[in-house]
């Protein structure tokens, strides 16, 4: 397929940061609006910035790049603009339906990447100031998305349950799910058990990253699995290689949100087939495939899709079926899966 031809393709996202798609312009704008200065060096542009940071490496933009994201989201103005500028970047990438996530501890006003200096905003308070955001850009672009509520894991089990707690509060504005984030090395799943229990028996959706990095992958998609009851896995990224993972996987009906062109450029896998989305697919396995943070490392959803077409020529036919099994495993409604798949194109 050409590039613009995806590009067009309706599509959708299952795994995308807030945080991790604020584009540099809405860094700018925000950053000016608010008397932030700009971290570049004279003669710099923001661009050149991130340019730069890249080429210092990983540490350097999780650090650097989203910290200085997180300085200008912590009010509800500016949360309120970012989760509006995301729907536009979803509908200029081609996107219908997307569920965004973020971890409301990270703007609650005074927080800092990694840090807790204080709290101004409720989390509730921080969602609801996500919500109209979406809501205002879903009403002019047409993009439909919902709310996955993350843990930061390295906050204390309590905190966590606080958080899961105010987005049990708030499935009314479109939380659909909860997620753990962030260093998974460091704080593996049943850090949060406790939190996770709270929502096994309401509607509230669950997916964690696991298998993204670290000493056990196995063990951690394992226990989101079994422990945390999880109803997608984020990542997942040796699951091919187990087959008993596999197998509990496909036998559970548990969705798998792979993230390609994010796993190359933090340079977790060498190539895409490491991951085996053929074979998950052809086990009938509810795979999607999405952008992970796009605006921070520097590509669409439409460039994940053409590194799948640069190794396995995709067809209209072939992202159809890939939309259609994403679907599967979305959180929102019944009706409202059928509403999103009537509208993607089944070109034979
Ligand atoms: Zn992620």
């Amino acid at each position: 397929m050409e590039y613009d031809a995806i590009r067009r393709f309706k599509k959708i996202d299952l795994h995308r940061h807030l945080d991790g798609d604020v584009r540099p312009g809405v860094m700018q704008f925000i950053a000016k609006k608010n008397g932030i200065a700009l971290p570049v060096q004279s003669n710099e542009s923001l661009e050149d910035y991130f340019v730069r940071l890249k080429q210092d490496g990983l540490p350097a933009l999780f650090q650097k790049g989203f910290g200085f994201v997180s300085l200008l989201s912590q009010t509800p103005d500016n949360l309120f603009l970012i989760a509006y500028e995301v729907v536009r970047n979803l509908h200029e990438d081609g996107i219908i339906y997307a569920e965004i996530r973020f971890a409301p501890q990270y703007h609650t006003g005074e927080s800092t990447y990694y840090g807790h200096a204080g709290k101004r905003m409720s989390y509730e308070e921080v969602i609801h100031a996500i919500a109209a955001g979406l809501k205002a850009g879903e009403r002019k672009f047409g993009v439909m998305t919902k709310m996955i509520v993350c843990i930061g894991r390295e906050a204390e089990p309590e905190v966590g349950c606080e958080i899961v707690k105010s987005a049990l509060n708030t499935m009314h504005l479109g939380v659909v799910g909860i997620d753990l984030a962030c260093d998974e090395a460091a704080y593996p799943p049943e850090r949060h058990l406790s939190a996770y229990r709270l929502t096994f028996d309401t509607p509230l959706r669950r997916t964690v990253h696991a298998g993204e990095f670290g000493p056990q992958p196995y063990r951690n998609m394992a226990t989101a699995i079994h422990d945390l009851r999880a109803h997608r896995l984020g990542q997942a990224i040796p699951l091919v290689r187990h087959r008993g993972l596999l197998a509990a996987v496909r036998d559970n009906q548990i969705g798998v949100e792979f993230c390609p062109q994010s796993n190359l450029f933090c340079g977790h896998i060498g190539h895409v087939r490491d991951l085996g989305i053929e074979t998950c697919l052809a086990e009938g396995i509810h795979v999607s495939i999405n952008s992970d943070d796009p605006a921070m490392f520097g590509y669409t959803l439409t460039d994940t899709f053409a590194t799948l077409n640069k190794y396995t020529s995709l067809t209209p036919i072939d992202l159809s079926t890939m939309m259609h099994s994403a679907m599967q495993s979305a959180f929102c409604s019944e009706e409202e899966k059928d509403k999103i798949l009537a509208l993607i194109d089944i070109q034979k």
